[in-house]
């Protein structure tokens, strides 16, 4: 049975034992040959700001944390670099790490797992990358931390005098979940003021579509101006781009007077229309945000006419509050057909800001348990 079986000449086993690659067992084999060929030394460019890294002459989006984004990027160029020995025909990058966490510029080892196979003979070799890690700032780090090369502006303001903090918090959420990309990219950096705070952007045509977003989701109305800054090195004249965005301060539940009537503003649609209330009328319209700047509006004068009721009972004839200004003491008892609601829980116990037109009553803001 041994007869016919080959036997390793380096480390005597047969091909019962082991399988083979030409005349070498597999272990013998990569021992003496390899799995492929690679680099001993790779070089890694990072920008210490953003974690951009340097590849094929451009900055490139990180994968995670900067050690990801080294792993990722090792794993890139050795599967370019890699060169299989000959007899295996087919070679590629397994697992990389770090002989440490990653800390910073500097040399680290990277143990990378190459793997192969010949025929159905599969190998496995680890080798060790020399990696120096530079950290670098890229251009847009460097343009944003310089504030130079912004050529468009948007201001950022309310229609009262001061852009509230919820607001404020608003435009922020919506600004990170809805710019990416190319967009986020170009904004070079923000600046605060007292009524408001300004972007910064290096592209104009990205500070008009980030103004057109704006317009839409919040009902912003936007004015641009364009100012002379000076001559480009070629004599041309050099202009930035300012645009005004001035959002409403208003949110869903608030009444609001336009033309004199008092609306509640019930929602926002896509398109950046109005859902709203006419309260004398008593029906419901949409209103497009350019004709709400046209005719004008402001926030109810508060306290007169907008009650607060606590819901006591309700069928399917009756609705009973106790307005909550007297002191619980007086019972305000209507018919529930003339009762509009329009907040989402209406339950007993429950206090509401209520507005009264005629004879009917509006529920618009759900103030919670009394
Ligand atoms: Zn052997
Ligand atoms: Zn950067």
């Amino acid at each position: 049975m041994a007869g016919s079986s080959r036997i390793c000449p380096r480390c005597g086993r047969s091909e019962e034992e082991v399988e083979f690659i030409g005349p070498l067992c597999k272990d013998c084999y990569v021992e003496v040959y390899g799995v492929a060929r690679l680099p001993e030394k790779a070089g890694f460019v990072y920008c210490q700001y953003c974690g951009r890294y340097k590849y094929q002459g451009g900055w490139n989006e990180p994968s995670g944390t900067i050690e990801e984004t080294l792993l990722d990027y090792l794993s890139i160029v050795l599967t370019r670099r890699l060169r299989p020995i000959e007899n295996i025909v087919e070679a590629w990058i397994g697992d990389i790490r770090l002989d440490r966490e990653f800390t910073g510029p500097g040399i680290y080892n990277a143990y990378v797992r190459v793997q192969g196979r010949h025929g159905r003979v599969e190998v496995v070799e680890e080798k060790v990358v020399n990696v120096k890690a530079d950290a670098a700032v890229c251009p847009s780090c460097t343009r944003r931390i310089t504030k130079r090369g912004y050529n468009a502006v948007l201001q950022v303001r309310s229609s009262r005098g001061r852009l509230s903090d919820s607001l404020r918090e608003r435009v922020n959420v919506f600004l990170s979940e809805n710019l990416s990309g190319r967009l986020a990219e170009s904004i070079i950096g923000l600046e605060e003021h007292r009524e408001g705070f300004d972007i910064l952007v290096d592209d104009p045509s990205i500070a008009r579509m980030i103004a057109a977003k704006l317009r839409s989701n919040f009902m912003a109305k936007t004015i641009e101006t364009f100012k002379l800054v000076g001559r480009n090195p070629d004599g041309s004249r050099k202009g930035r781009l300012t645009i005004s965005v001035r959002i409403p301060e208003i949110e869903p539940g608030d009444i609001i007077l336009v033309d004199g009537r008092p609306y509640l503003f019930l929602a926002t649609s896509r398109g950046g229309n109005l859902l709203l209330v006419d309260l004398e009328r008593g029906r419901e319209e949409y209103m497009s945000s350019d004709l709400l700047w046209q005719k004008g509006f402001k926030p109810y004068p508060g306290g007169v006419e907008l009650k607060r009721y606590m819901l006591i009972s309700r069928d399917k004839n009756t609705t009973i509050f106790l307005d909550a200004e007297s002191g619980y003491q007086d019972v305000v008892e209507v018919p529930s057909n003339s009762v509009k609601i329009y907040v989402d829980k209406f339950t007993e116990g429950r206090e509401y800001k209520v507005f009264q037109a005629g004879t009917k009553i509006y529920v618009v803001k759900d103030l919670g348990d009394g």
